[in-house]
């Protein structure tokens, strides 16, 4: 039987961590951490994790603004507002929700963002920060997932890790903070070979793949860690995970259930990356 990895309970630890040291920040210099959200046409989901991005704010103290904008938002329009608040002094993190509309350039978009105040991650800049290990904002997602690692004591030094999806918001830059800890990444993707071997080997098995209940439990070595970032809708309206829980779970040594795992992690370190772009800021 494997330790549930308790993401809920974990977040919550964090983000009380964030709130006390905004209360420090604040009497420090008489303002607090700043967060803008810009989210541009209808996209339920999107309208979801914007919600809950201020109501996360809310909850450690930092001053919030949220931008929602007309799906005929031009991009003249968008790239205007990114460069107002690139020079507001009041915000420390401008995040951007994607997906844009389609008649919109993502990576025009986000390019314009200063990189001290891309809480994301996303900037090339701060990828290549990350690349060489000396970085300031990590990718909110894989950021949580070591998070978790370290709160539930595993030590990743020396350890065998398969990232199964090479995205550049969570494969890539998930790959390269489990190297900068120490394991021995091996990163799977859609046209790796054997696949099931490889993931046999791990110690730590990342799942982000996006497709429903993929790890089976014979593709997982015995006492092994297994990470599900998935997040798959059945059209049953359950949530799942990219792991087959019921499966994988009596194998694993530990494990991140969905939801509740990875999920309640991603915003806290997007409040975390806030409050370290507003203390570099200040420190400047
Ligand atoms: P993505 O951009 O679609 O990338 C999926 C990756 O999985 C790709 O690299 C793809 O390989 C690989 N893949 C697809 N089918 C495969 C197969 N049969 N065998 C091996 N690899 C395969 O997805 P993403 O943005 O990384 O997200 C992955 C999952 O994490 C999704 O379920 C998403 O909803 C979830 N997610 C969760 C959070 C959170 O907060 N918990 C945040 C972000 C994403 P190729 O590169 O070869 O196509």
């Amino acid at each position: 039987m494997a330790q549930i990895i308790d993401g809920k309970a974990i977040s919550r630890q964090v983000r009380e961590e964030i709130a006390a040291e905004v209360v420090s920040f604040k009497e420090k210099y008489n303002c607090a951490p700043g967060l803008a959200v810009v989210i541009v046409g209808n996209d339920p989901a999107s309208q979801v994790y914007v919600r809950n991005k201020k109501r996360g704010c809310e909850e450690v103290g930092f001053y919030s603004e949220s931008y929602e904008l007309d799906e005929s938002t031009t991009q003249e329009e968008l790239n205007a507002l990114v460069e107002k608040l690139n020079n507001d002094e009041k915000i420390h993190g401008i995040l951007v929700q994607l997906p844009l509309p389609k008649h919109l350039n993502e990576t025009e978009v986000l390019l314009r963002i200063k990189p001290e105040k891309d809480v994301d991650a996303f900037h090339p800049y701060n990828v290549g920060k990350i690349m060489i290990g000396n970085h300031d904002l990590l990718p909110c997602t894989p950021a949580g997932v070591m998070v978790l690692l370290e709160k539930s004591g595993i030590d990743v030094t020396g350890k065998k890790c398969v990232v199964i999806g090479r995205s550049n918001i969570v494969g890539k830059p998930m790959a390269m903070l489990l190297l900068h800890a120490n394991g021995t990444v091996t990163v799977c993707h859609s046209k790796t070979q054997k696949l099931a071997d490889i993931c046999r080997e791990a110690d730590i098995l990342v799942a982000s793949i996006g497709k429903p209940e993929f790890v089976k439990g014979d593709m997982v070595k015995e006492g092994a860690v297994v990470v599900d970032v998935g997040i798959n809708r059945l059209d049953s309206g359950k949530l799942v995970g990219d792991v087959a829980f019921s499966e994988v779970e009596p194998k694993a040594s530990y494990i991140t259930p969905v939801p509740g795992g990875v999920g309640p992690m991603t915003i806290t370190m997007l409040l975390k990356n806030t409050l370290t772009a507003a203390k570099i800021a200040r420190e400047k």
